[in-house]
């Protein structure tokens, strides 16, 4: 591809994409394929000669876009969003094109200094202390997994990373049993193990960690010779929204010496607005604190702020600092990669500026405030259906219900027949969970684009595919 051609596919792209925005309300939210089928599409092998662009186009809107489901659509209702805001595409676009590797200060200082302001307005719109340093990780599994080896590090005085874990006292953590399937990857991967992740049984209608079991927990295993690391608290887990009263975390894990880490990575982009703020009142006490702006704020994935309160112990467990990786340079200079696992960085803060300039905090936050309030107004209408009961109430814009009609024996097999029903129909999209052992349908609202009426046809949709399900029995 010659620079006229780059050109002139750039300008095809971008007019596809727009397109694809516009007419996105009109297709149905989940793909509508068997598995195998996008398989059996593609050639086996990569061709020999170099084909026409136009067949390559060709080839990805007939067999690629059928086979997506669009996140970026106004009735996705499912998971949690994942939020690619126009502007921040284009932001995207242009670290694209220039494609630089951000590491170190001096492979792109731009990237370096940009990060830093960037994380610091993100700081700030958050109302997190003046003391929080960030950086951007890929992911906020990445991020927990950087909280956990330094929890890790710090509780073995810095020994694991070079003689390993044998022989060593087993490293604790102790989380809830509402955190992430990322924490568990995180004890895994960082050689802890499972056996050490210590579950601290939840209550409340936030299911929030009993701080006083947490403490018991954490005496027990300092008796019996264990090595008591650090605590994880989750802000919106992604179940039910459980959420633990991070104050009283940060009251147990100073009175043992703990580092803290907060995953918030859903949540955190509604304390953009203060009155959300009480969800993690506290979270100025913790060490890290992760949160996705690719998840809610409408930064494009991947992009995920991380926040410490002492960098260097994150930079003493990470940092390689390789003789051909020394910059030489002033003092003062980050190098981020020292900061995070993988040693190549993208050039995320880029569509984070776009982002917050072009919609301004008034802007993110009025978004944020009418997906709670709409799903709030949508929880209502769903009690108030005959046959429909709210499971767990909204944590901000996330809710759980089920339908629980008189004469249906197996309220799991029903509940799990409606949820396929609704995404089979194509005009929303939900996903399901077990709250008690029983399933739920999750609804969540958060696209950046969704409406109030995108919102309340989910009703529609709803009790019509109950209907159907009951008339059909
Ligand atoms: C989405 C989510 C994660 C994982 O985020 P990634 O950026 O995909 O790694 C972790 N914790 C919570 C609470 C989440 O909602």
């Amino acid at each position: 591809m010659d620079n006229e051609d780059f050109r002139a596919w750039s300008r095809r792209a971008a007019e596809w994409g727009a397109d694809y925005r516009a007419n996105l309300s009109e297709r149905p939210v989940r793909a509508r394929t068997a598995p195998g089928e996008i398989a059996s599409a593609i050639a086996s092998h990569a061709p020999e000669k170099p084909e026409a662009m136009d067949d390559i186009f060709a080839d990805f809107e007939a067999h690629i876009v059928p086979g997506m489901t669009h996140w970026q659509h106004p009735r996705f209702f499912a998971y949690f969003p994942a939020n690619a805001a126009p502007v921040s595409v284009v932001a995207e676009y242009l670290v694209s094109a220039m494609a630089a590797q951000c590491m170190l200060w001096q492979t792109s200082p731009a990237a370096t200094e940009l990060e830093t302001k960037m994380l610091d307005w993100l700081r700030q719109a958050l109302g997190l202390p003046q003391e929080f340093q960030g950086v951007i990780q890929d992911s906020a599994s990445s991020a927990t997994l950087a909280a956990v080896l330094t929890m890790r590090e710090r509780a073995l005085e810095w020994r694991g990373n070079k003689a390993g874990l044998a022989g060593q006292a087993a490293v604790r953590v102790y989380s809830s049993d509402q955190v992430h399937t990322s924490i568990d990857r995180a004890i895994w991967v960082s050689g802890i193990g499972d056996d050490n992740l210590v579950r601290v049984p939840v209550s409340g209608p936030l299911r929030s960690m009993d701080t006083q079991a947490l403490d018991a927990a954490i005496r027990a295993d300092r008796e019996a010779g264990l090595l008591p690391a650090g605590i994880i608290a989750s802000v919106g887990g992604t179940s039910t929204g459980g959420t633990d009263d991070v104050a009283a975390v940060c009251a147990v894990a100073r009175a043992h010496g703990l580092y803290v880490h907060v995953d918030a990575a859903w949540a955190g982009s509604a304390m953009i607005c203060p009155e959300f703020r009480h969800f993690w009142a506290g979270v100025g006490e913790a060490d890290s604190i992760v949160f996705n702006p690719h998840k809610w704020l409408g930064a494009q994935f991947d992009c995920s702020a991380h926040f410490l309160r002492d960098p260097d112990s994150l930079v003493k467990t990470l940092a390689i600092q390789p003789e051909f990786l020394k910059t030489h340079g002033r003092d003062g200079i980050i190098n981020y990669s020292e900061w995070s696992v993988p040693l190549g960085r993208r050039f995320r803060a880029l569509k984070i500026w776009f982002l917050l300039r072009a919609h301004g905090l008034e802007g993110l936050r009025a978004m944020i405030r009418n997906h709670v309030a709409w799903s709030q107004e949508l929880a209502e209408r769903v009690r108030a259906m005959p046959g429909f009961e709210i499971v767990t109430e909204p944590m901000l814009s996330l809710f759980s219900f089920r339908h629980v009609p008189e004469n249906a024996d197996d309220l799991d097999a029903h509940n799990l027949a409606l949820v396929t029903a609704i995404n089979d129909d194509g005009r929303i999209y939900l996903t399901q969970t077990r709250v008690d052992g029983k399933l739920a349908i999750r609804f969540q609202a958060g696209q950046f684009e969704t409406t109030r009426e995108d919102v309340m046809s989910a009703l529609d949709v709803i009790v019509g595919c109950a209907q159907r399900l009951m008339s059909n029995r």
